[in-house]
């Protein structure tokens, strides 16, 4: 299978956290640990950075979709230096109207991918199904259960 896209879900997925919209300002970062006014702490997970940085230099476009608020999700990245092609920071639970979107976004900058052509990773399993029934193939990781870290990721997607 040849991969085009990966998206990843960003709570417990990409972070410690689990719903990182109740953070507060002022938030700060340092290495792969951000903090918020109240104390709240955030952790990246091991060589996220790397896989993410590995897949973007083999062409594979990166996406974020995350039942989050918009400007706090941009926030955390910004804080993080983190980087996404397209990121669907909804304020719903819905991963396949978000993988959808993705989709279009992708299109609408030229590129056509099909959902065969995603690889899609999260820690909640229950968002597959639907995934499947309204969009097709997509390859759907479950976090922290099918796979333990992040390198094998690249595994997966063969780079
Ligand atoms: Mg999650």
């Amino acid at each position: 299978m040849e991969f085009r896209a990966a998206v990843f879900d960003a709570d417990r997925t990409l972070w410690d956290h689990y719903n990182i919209s109740e953070l507060v300002e002022p938030m700060k970062v340092s290495g792969d640990v951000l903090v918020d006014g109240t104390g709240n702490k955030v952790n990246l997970y091991p060589r996220v950075r790397e896989t993410l940085s590995a897949l973007r230099e083999k062409g594979i476009i990166l996406g974020l979709a995350t039942w989050n608020v918009e400007s706090i999700t941009k926030r955390v990245l910004e804080l993080f230096r983190l980087k996404f092609d397209i990121i669907i920071s909804r304020e719903y639970p819905y991963k396949f109207l978000m993988l959808s979107e993705f989709l279009l976004k992708a299109k609408r900058m030229g590129v056509e991918i099909r959902p065969e052509e995603v690889l899609y990773i999260d820690d909640r399993r229950d968002h597959f199904g639907y995934i499947w029934f309204h969009l097709g193939k997509v390859k759907c990781v479950e976090m922290w259960k099918e796979i333990n870290d992040y390198s094998e990721i690249l595994k997966i997607v063969n780079v």
